[in-house]
């Protein structure tokens, strides 16, 4: 270990404390989304916390996004530190909303207690613990190093739960996430102390419309069910598509297990009228029939296929089945985005792991979308990882929490791995 890697491990095991009560302080805020509460004062408190500690801070509010308004700004906040002389920026970009409470709590959910070296609270794992621990591991490089050349910056931002358009999305469009500002992001999301996470696998959300005609229930031969007809495309599905879905295995190495082939879930089904004054059912064929549908794609399918999959299945019916019209509106989608190997913020994160860790990385592709799609689409840059501490299956459950020991050896890694961005060394 080099001298400054030994005084970077005492230094961070010298600030456990103040890590564990800046993670604290970040439950605090019930930064619950949606909303967007508290936002403002989360924002601000990371904010005053890095000022102390001699970052140049501005805010920005991603104004006219979605949600954003005077009582829900969408404040978000960037913090940067000027190193001596040119050189590479490493920006680490942590959210700071988190989402509802949910049922099934022992701890205060924005207590931030402590207990059997862990600290418990909603976000304590997806990501405040992650946040803190980019804190202290930037902190705690400054100090040491005091002469580095180059930017560190940190972010908290808003929405990733919700997409993330009034936070990263938001401040790509800007600029901030893009060469020459940015070099290499590091987010530490919760994907475990020893794994990078290279990126994540793709979305397509439509909605499937099946259209009937209205007659009186008692004479259902007079109308056309757009039930029935929906109730022909689940079969189709079943039949059809996901056994295609099933064969489509990636080279991406997707975790969990499952997630390395193509998937999709059936969002919801919306049919006929609701019995919504007497509870009663009313007697009517139904004229309309929706279905929003969920798929996860892979880095070697194109979208235009993965659409036309399933426009395929719906024009067969079109074809065969009496009567059988349907309608397909697009909702959402994010492209597959996964990190080389062997590019730098990869290979330095990795080195650190291993002298940190003692062992070997695991490389992984995470089954669902964070806010890596905004920095690669918008921002063209592709040097973006994820990593950080706590676990992965913990995040958006009751009784969340972060231990404290996983914090404290990311910190360590995410120290190292900006010295080796930053310097080469
Ligand atoms: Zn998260």
């Amino acid at each position: 270990m080099t001298d400054l890697h030994e005084h970077l491990t005492h230094r961070i095991d010298d600030m456990t404390g103040d890590l564990v009560s800046l993670t604290q302080e970040l439950i605090r805020f019930a930064t619950i989304n949606p909303p967007g509460e508290d936002y403002t004062p989360c924002a601000e408190y990371l904010g005053n916390r890095l000022k102390g500690t001699g970052f140049q801070i501005n805010y920005f509010r991603g104004e006219g996004t979605p949600g954003d308004s005077d009582r829900y700004p969408r404040t978000n906040i960037i913090a940067r530190y000027e190193g001596r002389g040119p050189g590479p920026t490493v920006h680490f970009n942590s959210h700071i909303d988190v989402v509802e409470v949910g049922h099934g709590w022992t701890f205060d959910p924005f207590g931030g207690e402590v207990k059997d070296g862990k600290v418990f609270g909603r976000g304590a794992c997806d990501m405040k613990g992650g946040l803190a621990a980019s804190v202290i591991a930037v902190e705690a490089y400054i100090a040491a190093n005091p002469e580095f050349p180059g930017a560190i910056e940190i972010s908290g931002t808003v929405d990733e739960e919700t997409g993330g358009y009034g936070g990263v999305a938001y401040l790509a469009e800007k600029g901030l996430f893009s060469k020459p500002r940015v070099d290499h992001v590091i987010i530490p999301e919760p994907l475990n102390k020893d794994r990078i996470c290279l990126g994540h696998r793709g979305v397509w959300w439509a909605e499937i419309e099946t259209r009937g005609r209205q007659a009186h229930g008692s004479m259902p031969f007079l109308g056309d069910c757009a039930i029935r007809h929906m109730g022909a495309v689940l079969s189709a599905f079943e039949n059809q598509l996901y056994p295609l879905l099933a064969s489509k295995r990636t080279e991406m190495p997707v975790v969990p297990e499952g997630a390395k082939q193509s998937t999709m879930n059936i969002n919801a089904i919306h049919g006929g009228n609701e019995e919504k004054h007497t509870g009663f059912p009313s007697a009517n064929v139904p004229e309309s029939c929706r279905m929003v549908i969920d798929r996860r794609y892979l880095l070697e399918e194109d979208l235009a296929t993965v659409k036309h999959e399933v426009t395929s299945i719906l024009d067969g019916l079109k074809e065969n089945r009496r009567d059988f019209d349907y309608a397909i509106r697009d909702l959402w989608d994010v492209v597959p985005t996964m990190t080389e190997r062997d590019a730098p913020v990869v290979k330095a994160v990795a080195a650190a792991i291993e002298e940190v860790l003692c062992k070997q990385p695991d490389y992984v592709i995470s089954p669902g979308t964070y806010d890596q799609k905004h920095i690669a689409r918008i921002g063209h840059l592709h040097d973006c990882i994820a990593y950080g501490p706590g676990i992965l299956d913990l995040a958006h459950r009751s009784d969340e929490y972060v231990i404290i020991d996983d914090m404290v050896e990311s910190a360590k890694v995410m120290a190292f791995a900006t010295h080796q961005l930053l310097t080469g060394a």
